[in-house]
């Protein structure tokens, strides 16, 4: 047999029965598992130090998994400024199948204690969050949950496992949005769960990846372990002249306030240098122009290099006027713009809201 460098695709289906009735490496149907699906697997438990990572067809499928490791009942407190889609999803699938939630602000530990009840299961973290950046002591809140009984379950898709390692902090389970960093190109959907050390719940998980179905396609788990190969060097890069623009709006005479926890008077900064691996501060961040919305999206608009785009996490840059994407109940400012720090170079990123916030004033 040939030994090739980059890992074939294993497109098929299904797989060939024996004779005696056993399948070769365990493979019965890709629904169940399949070769790309189970290196990616491996590849993503060993990046995030985890036992066991389980891979999903987008992040939004392995939240929804999680929520479905709990029971009918059960309670989960989350951030007020959790991704948006996290709170739709509990209001129009969790609370009607019969889970509750508070959403708290997770920055204050003492209204994080306060809103504990004797039914809550999971305590939900995203940190820094989307799209604001609030950052959450980890450490602090697992011990919370630790005597609260919870689980800790942290959003790790904005930091990624180069800059922040939850479950090395307490955290049970992390995960990870892969259409992010860890595909890196804007061209696959993928979530994971990877947990620390828990076999029941990684059995409950298995079946509801298993017979739920809403697992990655086998190239879609090829083009995220693709991805995971160049993640520190883009994550570094990004990071690097995401603090340098940052740096750069903070002085700007047309920006209200810059939220990076990079920056050393945002309230998670000292937060952010105990709990991450001090490789960088990451490549998102959010800025307040003066005015209001319109201002903030003619400021966009005349940007050349960050595309009017959502999502984030990829290669080129992007710049998204959060609230309007967001709906009615965004908490929101109306004059945030989120911004996606590519890998182009960082002058001609600078010169490029240079040229943006000409519009203000
Ligand atoms: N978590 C965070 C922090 C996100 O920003 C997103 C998407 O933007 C998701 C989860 C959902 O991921 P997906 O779009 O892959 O379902």
């Amino acid at each position: 047999m040939p030994k090739p460098v980059v890992p074939p695709l294993h497109l098929s289906t299904t797989f060939r029965r024996e004779p005696d009735g056993s399948y070769t490496d365990g493979y019965v149907y890709t629904r169940a598992d399949n070769p790309n699906r189970r290196a990616l697997e491996e590849q993503l438990a060993e990046l995030c130090g985890g036992a066991t990572a389980l891979a999903f067809a987008s992040g939004m499928a392995a939240i929804h998994a999680l929520f479905q490791t709990l029971e009918s009942g059960d309670h989960v407190l989350i951030p007020d400024d959790v991704y948006y889609n996290v709170r739709r999803l509990l209001d129009g699938v969790m609370q009607p199948w019969g889970l509750t939630y508070t959403a708290v602000d997770m920055t204050d530990l003492a209204a994080v204690q306060a809103a504990v009840q004797s039914n809550t299961k999971l305590i939900w973290v995203e940190t820094p969050s989307n799209p604001q950046l609030k950052v959450t002591d980890i450490k602090a809140v697992c011990k919370l949950g630790e005597a609260a009984g919870a689980k800790i379950g942290v959003d790790n898709t904005w930091a990624t496992p180069i800059l922040q390692r939850p479950l090395e902090l307490g955290a049970d389970y992390v995960v990870h949005s892969s259409t992010k960093y860890f595909g890196g190109h804007s061209d696959v959907l993928g979530g994971a769960i990877v947990v620390r050390d828990d076999e029941e719940v990684v059995d409950r998980l298995r079946r509801v990846q298993h017979f739920g179905g809403a697992v990655p396609s086998p190239f879609d788990c090829y083009l995220v372990s693709r991805g995971l190969q160049s993640l520190r060097l883009r994550v570094l890069q990004q990071s690097r002249s995401a603090a340098t623009l940052a740096d750069y709006l903070d002085k700007h005479p047309a920006v209200e306030r810059v939220l990076y926890p990079g920056l050393k008077d945002h309230p998670g900064h000292e937060t952010t240098n105990e709990q991450s691996t001090g490789l960088g501060y990451g490549a998102m961040l959010s800025v307040c122009v003066k005015g209001g919305a319109d201002t903030a999206n003619q400021v966009a608009e005349r940007l050349q290099h960050f595309q009017t785009a959502t999502s984030l996490g990829g290669v080129e840059s992007l710049v998204e006027h959060r609230r309007s994407v967001e709906g009615p109940d965004s908490l929101t400012p109306n004059n945030l713009l989120r911004l996606s720090v590519g890998i182009e170079p960082v002058e001609a990123l600078v010169a490029d809201w240079e040229r943006g916030l000409g519009v203000v004033g």
